[in-house]
């Protein structure tokens, strides 16, 4: 696939695999993606499965990538994660603002945007959620509850590291319900999020993000959401659990 940006697809593992269930996933991937170059290939384990995985993925193209991480550097923050214990086990890549974390932990783009800057000054990369609700789509809301969150959720970042930046469409609807935002849906929010990058950034930056899609991407729909011109990847949830299935959705894109 001729693309204007490398692709990156990343698996959001969410709370699944034990370290033995982790290994076993990316032993697997890492024979089915030996030669796999023209795609970044993220995966993005539970905390407790990074040190394992991070050793048994050094010799393959495979990345680490966390699920998410303080905005602090150290101190009394019980039961939190700072980037530089991240770094540890040469993670790359931080989710940052899922639905899930916004919905149950109440995240907000303040937050959002804080983490991203704290994400960065460790000179590894956000992936920063945005979606709307089913509800914020059939009310008319989705490019509003989009300018928010993206505006909010980049705020202060450089352009620089806006560029290394990567920012995940992730339609609220659309994740883990099998409903998958239809190819046009995609593109056209995709676009609309690159015009707002161009106007809170500029063009260069905003031709230069990498914009996923994410919600029930699987290997029956991945080629026709990747060959949209604005969608550059996908953040796979459900999918990316087992080998046959994240392999072939990584395959069918190139
Ligand atoms: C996700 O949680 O980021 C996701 C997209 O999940 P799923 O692929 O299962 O819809």
């Amino acid at each position: 696939m001729n693309k204007e940006r490398k692709l990156i697809i990343a698996g959001n593992w969410k709370m699944n695999k034990t370290v033995a269930e982790g290994l076993d996933l990316v032993r697997g991937l890492k024979i089915e993606l030996a030669n796999v170059k023209e795609v970044d290939v993220v995966v993005c384990p539970p905390f407790t499965a990074l040190s394992e995985v991070s050793k048994a993925i050094l010799d393959s193209s495979l990345r680490l990538g966390a699920q998410n991480m303080s905005e602090h550097n150290v101190g009394a923050y019980t039961g939190e994660i700072a980037a530089v214990m991240l770094k540890e086990f040469s993670v790359r890549y931080v989710i940052l603002g899922h639905s899930e974390r916004r919905q149950y932990q109440k995240e907000s783009d303040a937050l959002i945007a804080k983490k991203a800057a704290a994400v960065h000054a460790a000179s590894l990369k956000p992936i920063v959620c945005v979606g709307e609700t089913l509800a914020e789509r059939e009310g008319g809301k989705t490019e509003a509850v989009l300018e928010t969150q993206v505006s909010g959720s980049l705020a202060g970042l450089t352009k620089e590291q806006m560029t290394e930046s990567i920012v995940a469409y992730e339609p609220v609807w659309a994740i883990g319900t099998g409903k998958t935002a239809s190819t046009a849906q995609a593109q056209e929010t995709h676009a609309f999020i690159r015009r707002l990058l161009a106007k809170m950034f500029d063009e260069t930056v905003a031709r230069r993000v990498r914009i996923q899609y994410g919600g029930s991407v699987k290997p029956s729909n991945a080629r026709e959401l990747m060959s949209q011109p604005d969608v550059d990847g996908a953040l796979v949830g459900g999918a990316s659990l087992e080998v046959r299935s994240f392999a072939d959705i990584i395959r069918s894109s190139i």
